[in-house]
């Protein structure tokens, strides 16, 4: 057995490893949010320029900030940023390479002078993120960066030591402008429709807190970059860890897997340059909306369409609910009825062969992706991805009936208990406020959606409320997959 502790492993069979001569590499990028995706996206890529020689000044410096992260700072230190990128194909083989591109990580609690001066540093010119879409601190009703955030608060303390991102990549900035250094590109890589407008509204919120010169300087010499990024990657189970290990010889702490397919289209706006990313497929265009309008309303809300309707029917992977004869049609009447009418044009892209593609991947095995994870921060997610789609419906008098349904899977979901009568444990940063909610709305149907920190309005939206209680009442008295086919037979 070949352990990722001592360093890039020799040659093993069927497993890629680093070409490159890694003592070589310089840190270039600093990442927030070194979680799954993260090493299975663009470090992947940074790691694909490696190996052809170049962006050998791009190395990526991982940053944990939250407690959870703990456990990655220790596994990546031990494995010297080395991990393993396990792509596993439909027919159930794995296909793994080792990527050598994070050469180092720093766990803010730990040190957030070390972070902030590793983003101060000259050679540092991306700062990217992959935070989640909670990470944003945004008020999902006003969009406005939430300055009541208690993080958020403490970091805009006179004095306080920063402990968030905006807290820490702003005190660099500061640093950098006043060393007379120029300013970095932040880069988000988060599922958040205009991905690099939010961070850069949000940093800018932040900044004028704290310093309004400072902003000034941040809004002229940050570039933020939208992006639309795309890989399915669920969360490592320990048999995937054992199945590395037995299958080729390879002790991982703690690998990745994923699927084949990956894109990244990426707006080239950059302060500082950037890694020939072209280079290694990335689409680099002048305008990322059409394609992440497409991505988040056909791939990440159809990943809602089928979390919590599938789950309270009895399903508990992706690949189960989209292999199912019913959900999949569900699916694909929503995409083709409510999501696609609210796209624009998507250049070079057949809308169709894209649908088709994703109900494929959806339905891959071999990736076992959990609704449990799908259904994680539903709060953050519905409303960036499902309830737009409802609103610009409502506007122009399309279908939202299957949406609706949605939301109310969401609702009936969030009474934390299945139609068998297990527990069903809701992870959602509004918990304790939803689960009670849910948990009245038998008697009291609309409880749920008059939640207007989430819903805003929509409650009072005369065809929505309709379809959205329609859905609810069948999801109580017939259960979510009779619901389902009612919607289906329409
Ligand atoms: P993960 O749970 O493996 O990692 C999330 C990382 O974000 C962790 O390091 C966590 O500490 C950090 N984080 C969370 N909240 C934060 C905050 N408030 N401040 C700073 N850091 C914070 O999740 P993942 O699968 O890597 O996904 C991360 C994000 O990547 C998603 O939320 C999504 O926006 C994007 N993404 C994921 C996928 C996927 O299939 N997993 C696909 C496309 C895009």
């Amino acid at each position: 057995m070949v352990s990722l502790v001592g360093g890039v492993p020799p040659q093993l069979d069927g497993v890629e490893v680093p070409s490159y001569d890694r003592s070589g590499v310089t840190v270039g990028i600093v990442h927030f949010g070194v979680g799954g995706f993260h090493r299975a996206h663009q470090a992947m890529y940074v790691d694909a320029l490696m190996n052809e020689g170049e962006a050998l000044d791009w190395g990526i410096c991982g940053v944990g900030v939250l407690p959870g992260d703990r456990r990655m700072q220790e596994v990546l230190t031990a494995q010297e940023g080395l991990y393993t990128l396990v792509e596993k194909q439909p027919d159930g083989s794995l296909r793994p390479r080792v990527i050598g591109s994070i050469v180092e990580y720093l766990f803010a609690p730990d040190s957030p002078e070390a972070v902030i001066e590793k983003m101060a540093a000259a050679g540092t010119r991306i700062v990217s993120l992959t935070i989640t879409e909670g990470g944003y601190t945004i008020d999902q009703v006003t969009g406005e960066f939430d300055a009541e955030d208690p993080a958020v608060r403490a970091d805009l303390a006179a004095g306080a030591v920063p402990a968030t991102v905006f807290g820490l990549v702003t005190e660099a900035l500061r640093r950098r402008r006043e060393r007379g250094l120029p300013g970095f590109t932040i880069m988000s890589c988060d599922n958040i429709q205009g991905n690099g407008d939010t961070a850069a509204r949000t940093f800018a919120a932040f900044a004028r807190l704290k310093d309004a010169e400072l902003a000034t300087w941040i809004e002229e010499n940050v570039g933020f970059p939208n992006s639309m990024v795309d890989r399915i990657t669920p969360a490592t189970s320990p048999e995937d860890t054992a199945r590395l290990a037995e299958e080729f010889d390879l002790e991982d702490g703690w690998p990745v897997v994923c699927e084949p397919f990956t894109q990244w289209v990426l707006e080239d706006h950059f302060t500082a340059g950037r890694p020939p990313f072209e280079d290694v497929g990335v689409q680099l265009v002048e305008d990322v909306v059409p394609y992440e309008l497409m991505k988040l309303r056909l791939l990440n809300a159809g990943h809602q369409a089928l979390g919590y309707l599938g789950f309270l029917a009895g399903h508990r992977y992706v690949h189960e609910v989209a292999g199912d004869p019913l959900f999949a049609r569900f699916l694909r009447a929503y995409m083709d009825h409510e999501g696609t009418p609210t796209l624009s044009p998507v250049p070079g892209v057949d809308l169709d062969e894209y649908k088709t593609t994703l109900i494929e991947r959806f339905a891959n095995p071999g990736v076992a992706d959990t609704l449990a994870r799908i259904n994680f921060g539903s709060s953050d997610r519905i409303s960036l991805w499902v309830l737009p789609v409802i609103r610009h419906q409502l506007e122009h008098g399309g279908e939202l009936e299957r949406a609706a349904a949605v939301v109310a899977g969401w609702a009936r979901y969030a009474e934390g208990v299945d139609e068998k009568g297990e527990p069903i444990d809701v992870q959602d940063r509004l918990a304790d406020t939803l689960v009670p909610l849910a948990r009245t709305q038998r008697e009291n149907p609309t409880a749920f959606i008059e939640n207007t920190a989430v819903f805003g309005d929509l409650a009072r939206q005369e065809r929505f409320r309709e379809a959205y209680l329609w859905a609810l009442n069948s999801l109580h008295d017939e259960g979510a997959r009779a619901t389902v086919e009612a919607l289906v037979a329409r």
